[in-house]
């Protein structure tokens, strides 16, 4: 960065941390890089900070396209160092064992659709997969009953197939059962199981003391008739369960004797009619093996899990996969616990799964976030084993990548009020669909003598504004009551005296327009071509991006996705 002038520094220097970071740049870190690079300005650390003040300022009054666009010019290598550090993908750390490709799997369960919080195991599954070559299965787990909405199974596969990810096959536990009862008998006739009649209670207790349930040492015969039994409904729930022999000496009690089997007498299960459930731990590592499951990746929370699931491995003496465990990751601002989704559902406090205060991927697409976005969010984040928070910012930049360069610009104009702009000739003005892709051309915005305008634009002390791609207007106050007339069309007279650019529209030719935000609703117009883009994100200048949701007669529904 080879500038003299320390405004034009700092200009610049506001300028690529708006571009980089969007908003308004923040006066420490435009100061900050600006003594980095000349440590000679820090004995005028005040002028440079008052002269800081000026350059944010210019640079807040511009929209995100201006600022791309002047800093490409002004600083070509500055926008070009930027883009770099902004391709630059993070590289997933190298799998052990995966030279001869991989088989991994995303197994959630069906009690609702998937949320934001599952993205980070189907996308980073999915990448290795993609990285080595291989298998991508996704296992649907429904052996617990109370974990199963007959919905989801058709939620998940539609939200699996939105994030567009590598799946080659699919099973569903529900279908396998005769599959694991018949490893179970094996794990018996092994001595890796035995079937166990004590109640719960006295189990606990016996456990909590390291010492041997009456069952634990049956004959093998024994605990055979026994699971017969309990395949023929000759006991009830809660009176006999199937348990894995563990270390009764291990420090944590988790780990002593933990079930794999239990009844359930009368569940509601959508797609099997079964007395004898089996629990996860026992299902997960059947499938696990069955499939040829090579690499497992899963969150810190399954921990103890992988370490009851060895104890089924080794007494089968099947090969354990290599397993990985991503640390916590917080969510904020959304709602994600499927429970408490569903009864805001029902008591009509949300729309639906898609309602867009909740953190589904459905709600996300509602919004016009891409999956290639999720996944590239969550690529970023990794599988390191500390705990995070996820940052939403994160996700809107990836998705910024992707919507920016196609979503058309428009003008919507929130709470408009209705202005007579005298002394002005019919104009036209031609704004560009894409500021970015003049092959795209423009939209032209007639303008006849009255506009629409934000409300909120227009504030006692306001003497001029401009109106963008259009004219500029001068307002006059008399008390509270303005009065609009023309002001010249010079761009640069405008920027002179630090004229708002905002947004209008012809008063003849603007639809209604509801942009839904996570926080409520804003009413307003927009233009009309705006009904030409269902389905699609756009960019309402200086607003944020948005996607069209609906357009009928009543007007245009578009949901805010971010700016
Ligand atoms: N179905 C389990 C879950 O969604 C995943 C099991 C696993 O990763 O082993 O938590």
């Amino acid at each position: 960065m080879v500038v003299d002038d320390p405004k034009e520094l700092l200009f610049l220097c506001a300028l690529q941390n708006a571009v980089k970071h969007g908003g308004v740049p923040q006066a420490g870190a435009v100061i900050g890089m600006v003594m980095g690079a000349h440590p000679e300005l820090r004995s005028r650390a005040k002028e440079v900070s008052g002269l800081a003040k000026e350059a944010i300022a210019d640079v807040a009054a511009l929209s995100p396209d201006e600022r791309i666009a002047m800093l490409k010019t002004r600083a070509p290598e500055m926008y070009a160092s930027l883009s770099e550090k902004h391709e630059h993908k993070k590289v997933l750390p190298d799998l052990e064992k995966s030279e001869k490709g991989v088989v991994m799997r995303f197994a959630p369960n069906p009690s609702g659709p998937l949320h934001i919080g599952h993205a980070r195991a189907a996308a980073l599954n999915d990448a290795y997969v993609k990285q080595y070559g291989g298998r991508y299965i996704l296992r649907i787990e429904d052996t617990d009953p109370k974990r199963v909405d007959p919905e989801a199974y058709e939620m998940v596969r539609e939200d699996i197939s939105w994030l567009g990810l590598g799946i080659t096959e699919t099973v569903t536990q529900s279908d396998r059962f005769s599959l694991y009862y018949d490893l179970c008998m094996q794990l018996i006739e092994r001595g890796g199981a035995y079937v166990c009649t004590c109640d719960n209670e006295h189990f606990r207790e016996l456990k909590q003391a390291k010492t041997a349930c009456p069952c634990r040492d049956l004959p093998v015969a024994t605990n055979l008739e026994r699971w017969q039994k309990m395949l023929d409904h000759e006991f009830k729930e809660g009176e006999a369960s199937v348990r894995i022999r563990t270390d009764l000496d291990n420090p944590d009690p988790a780990m002593r004797d933990f079930p794999a089997f239990r009844i359930l007498d009368a569940p509601p299960h959508p797609k099997v009619k079964a007395h004898v459930y089996p629990l996860m731990n026992f299902s997960v590592v059947a499938d696990d093996h069955l499939l040829g499951v090579t690499h497992v990746i899963r969150g810190k929370d399954h921990i103890a899990n992988t370490r009851r699931q060895k104890y089924i491995y080794d007494h089968f003496g099947w090969q354990v996969p290599v397993y990985r465990h991503y640390g916590r990751m917080g969510i904020e601002g959304v709602v994600l616990s499927t429970s408490q989704m569903r009864l805001g559902i029902n008591e009509g406090t949300y729309t639906g799964w898609d309602d867009i205060r909740l953190g589904t991927l459905r709600a996300l697409a509602r919004r016009g976030i891409c999956p290639e976005a999720v996944k590239n969010a969550m690529l970023a984040i990794g599988i390191g084993d500390t705990d995070i928070s996820f940052s939403w910012d994160n996700l809107y930049a990836e998705n910024r990548k992707i919507v920016d360069p196609v979503a058309n610009r428009y003008f919507f104009v929130p709470d408009p009020i209705t202005v007579t702009i005298e002394g002005a000739a019919p104009h036209t003005a031609h704004a560009m669909l894409h500021p970015g892709d003049t092959a795209r051309g423009t939209r032209t915005l007639e303008f006849d003598g009255s506009v629409l305008l934000p409300k909120s634009e227009i504030s006692p002390g306001t003497s001029m504004v401009r109106l963008k791609d259009l004219f500029n207007v001068k307002i006059v106050w008399d008390g509270n009551i303005p009065s609009f007339s023309y002001g010249g069309d010079s761009l640069a007279e405008a920027r002179a005296v630090k004229a708002p650019i905002i947004q209008w529209l012809p008063a003849q030719a603007a639809v209604p327009c509801t942009l839904l935000t996570q926080e409520g609703e804003m009413k307003g117009v927009c233009e009309p071509l705006v009904g030409a883009e269902l389905d699609r994100v756009v960019q309402f200048e200086r607003i944020g991006f948005a996607r069209i949701d609906s357009v009928d007669a009543s007007g245009i529904r578009a949901y805010f996705t971010h700016k």
